[in-house]
């Protein structure tokens, strides 16, 4: 048998990115030339010291900040230099976002944080005209996430990997084609990170969701397909992808 496996398209591209930060007479160049491809699919991990960029080159990725030089590109497709209510759109549809610190709204329960992105989506009547389905939704990625038993709690009664379970499921709702995570472990204990990263391989294997996860801890790096590192505003490979 000769089988030649085809490896997946390539969806997100870095090109050449350089960013700079001005703070005052301060000038700190972040990112200098980076390059990077990532495959449909994939699961990678970026790791680098604390203040390396990481955080920055994300935000660049996923359209929450613009570069000073180069491109972003999507599907071969620059998109960057859209316009900014384009490229809102293209975020909200495209780009899922998971944060350390899960910024889930206090006053809201988890089936209504998981609802919020379908309620800024539609328009309040289309929201009211489906709610059942857009409910419906919530509930069945509340349940992916294995929350249903936390359906009606607030995020003050709930633990640090139920809060992360929470976000991780309202970035889902809006059924995103890659998931951009920030330290989606780094305010959890070992065992519960574990978890949350057990979780990620799962949608990712399932789902064939695209997952770039940020992380300054080698360990959780280690369970991604493919490891990169930012070090001096530049990519380095650590480890390929294990041939499969
Ligand atoms: P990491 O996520 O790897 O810890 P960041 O991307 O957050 O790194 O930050 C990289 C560098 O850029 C740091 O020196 C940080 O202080 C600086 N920086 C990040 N964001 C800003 C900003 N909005 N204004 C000025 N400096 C910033
Ligand atoms: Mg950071």
């Amino acid at each position: 048998m000769n089988t030649i496996l085809q490896p997946n398209p390539i969806q997100l591209s870095a090109v050449a990115l350089d960013k700079t930060y001005r703070k005052g007479p301060e000038e700190v160049n972040v990112l200098k030339g980076v390059n990077m491809d990532v495959r449909k699919g994939e699961f990678l991990s970026i790791i680098g010291r604390s203040g390396s960029g990481k955080s920055t080159l994300l935000h660049l990725l996923g359209l929450l900040d613009s570069p000073d030089i180069g491109e972003i590109r999507l599907e071969g497709k620059r998109i960057d230099h859209l316009p900014a209510r384009t490229r809102d759109q293209l975020r909200n549809r495209v780009f899922g976002f998971v944060f350390q610190f899960y910024h889930l709204l206090p006053e809201l329960n988890v089936l209504e944080n998981v609802l919020s992105p379908l309620m800024i989506r539609h328009s309040t009547w289309e929201y009211w005209k489906r709610r059942r389905e857009l409910q419906d939704l919530a509930r069945e990625m509340i349940a992916q996430v294995g929350l249903e038993h936390r359906i009606r709690h607030r995020p003050s009664q709930m633990s640090g990997g139920e809060l992360q379970r929470a976000a991780i499921a309202r970035s889902l709702v809006a059924e995103p084609e890659i998931l951009l995570a920030d330290e989606p472990t780094g305010n959890l204990d070992v065992d519960t990170g574990k978890g949350i990263i057990e979780l990620l391989s799962r949608l990712n294997s399932e789902r064939q969701l695209t997952i770039m996860m940020v992380t300054h801890d080698e360990a959780i790096a280690q369970r991604a397909q493919r490891i990169v590192r930012l070090n001096k505003g530049q990519i380095e490979n650590i480890r390929e992808r294990a041939a499969s």
